[in-house]
Parts: C-alpha cells; structure tokens; sequence
C-alpha cells in the first residue's frame, strides 16, 4: 500500500535561493511523523512546498495524486490543513469568526456546528474565549486556537509547524496534549515539524532529520531516540 503523503527527492527555491536540495519521507494513512532538524534546515520550507506555497522539484504525492505545482488552496481542498508557524490567527476575528474561517469550504452547517462544539470540547479554555478577539488571547490559546481551525475543515492530513514556539513549557505540554488526543480519537494523519524533538516524540511514531535541506536520517522514534547524535543535538543529553 503507498503511502498517504509521499516527497521522493523534494527540492525547493525562493527565487533563485535554492533552500531544499533532496527531502524525501513519507507519512502513512493514520501515521504521524515528525521533521527535526536545526535552525534554517528546511523544516518550515518543507511544508510550505506541500502547500504550494513556494515553487518546487521533485514528486510530492498525496492520496497517489500530485501536488507539484498546484496553488495553495487547491491543496487545502485535497484535504490538507496547514497550521503555520506563527500561528497565523486573525487577531480582529473572534475566536468563533476564526473557527468559521477553518471551516470556509465546507457547505453542511449542522456538520460544522458540531465541529466547532468538538473543538472547545478538545481546547476547553477556548470555550470559555469563545466571542474574545483572537488577538486578546494568551499565545497558548491563539496556538490551539490556530490548531483548531486547522480542524475544522475535517482535514486528512494536518501540517503543523512549531507549535510550541514562543510557549511555556507547561503550556506547550497541555497543546501537544490535546493534540495527542485528537489524534488518538480520529484517524487524522500528521506530518509535525517541530524544535522541541522530546515534545514531538510525544505525538509521532517516526521522524526525519534535516540538515541544510536534505533528509539525512529517518526512522521510527525508538530508534532515532536510541542514537547519540540524536539525543546530543535534539534532546538535550
Ligand atoms: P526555523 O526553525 O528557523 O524556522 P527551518 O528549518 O524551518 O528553520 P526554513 O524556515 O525552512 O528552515 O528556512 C530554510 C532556509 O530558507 C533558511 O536558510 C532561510 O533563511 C531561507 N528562507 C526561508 N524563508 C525564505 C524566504 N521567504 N526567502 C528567502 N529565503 C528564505
């Protein structure tokens, strides 16, 4: 069986700045997946070619089809929810405007009522902020909040970057919490980019490393916990 979401030899440019020379992983059908890596590696980049969102080489396949060239919203209609880095909630939106928003393609009110009720049942402290600005929220809450209009519209794969950035570590474990659960309670697939490699370890099953835009190591995360180089450079021991 192929996978889900598959980049065989990605490469990707800004311009004429060439910044992904050779990224390839793939994330199963229900699978989670994680992209470590330093600063500057490529990680953000990655997704951003999944997203369309800069112009790349190579074959990036999704449900067998390709996304090689196709525009970001196209993609999203595939069924691809990106969550970026910064979080990119709409500050002058309220968290239920923001809600909405996640859900602007899809038609079924009733279907979409039920999925914003999902979302505070999984993001409690959401529910109680429900008619704030985004922009009022603490940067934990517009983190889940980004999270959860990436949900709501009912995605298959999630992209998610750096979602502990900027956070406390109490309050970073409490996103990748309810992210867990979200995962355990639907078949969501994930490909997860995160810095913090103890907190994504958390959530996924298997990991690539970057390094200066190439995949350099892949593998289930025992395995890649086991390494020295791993634990030296990404977990801090
Ligand atoms: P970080 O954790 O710092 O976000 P990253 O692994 O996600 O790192 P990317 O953001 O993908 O790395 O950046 C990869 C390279 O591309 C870096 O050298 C960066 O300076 C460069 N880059 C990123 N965005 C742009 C852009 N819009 N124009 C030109 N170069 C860019």
């Amino acid at each position: 069986m192929s996978a889900l979401l598959e980049l065989d030899d990605v490469t990707a440019s800004y311009g004429h700045v060439q910044v992904l020379y050779g990224v390839s992983l793939a994330v199963e059908d229900g699978g989670a997946v994680g992209i470590l890596g330093a600063n500057g590696a490529g990680k953000t980049t990655t997704l951003r070619a999944i997203s369309g969102m800069v112009r790349t080489g190579g074959s990036i396949t999704f449900d067998g089809m390709s996304l090689v060239g196709l525009r970001p919203d196209q993609v999203a209609r595939l069924g691809i929810a990106h969550v970026p880095e910064g979080r990119g909630t709409l500050g002058h939106l309220t968290v239920k405007e923001n809600l909405l928003v996640g859900a602007y393609q899809r038609k079924n009110r009733a279907e979409i009522a039920q999925d914003v009720e999902r979302c505070l049942d999984l993001f409690p402290n959401l529910a109680d902020r429900i008619s704030a600005s985004a922009a009022s929220l603490s940067g934990g809450e517009q983190q889940m909040l980004a999270v959860a209009r990436g949900i709501m519209a009912r995605p298959r794969l999630l992209l998610l970057d750096e979602a502990s950035l900027g956070l406390a570590p109490s309050t970073a474990a409490n996103v990748y919490g309810a992210i867990g659960r979200l995962r355990r309670e639907s078949s969501l697939s994930m490909l997860v980019v995160e810095q913090n490699a103890a907190l994504a370890f958390t959530l996924v099953e298997s990991a690539t490393v970057l390094e200066t835009g190439r995949s350099v190591l892949s593998g289930p995360k025992e395995e890649l916990m086991g390494k020295d180089e791993i634990r030296r450079a990404y977990l801090g021991s």
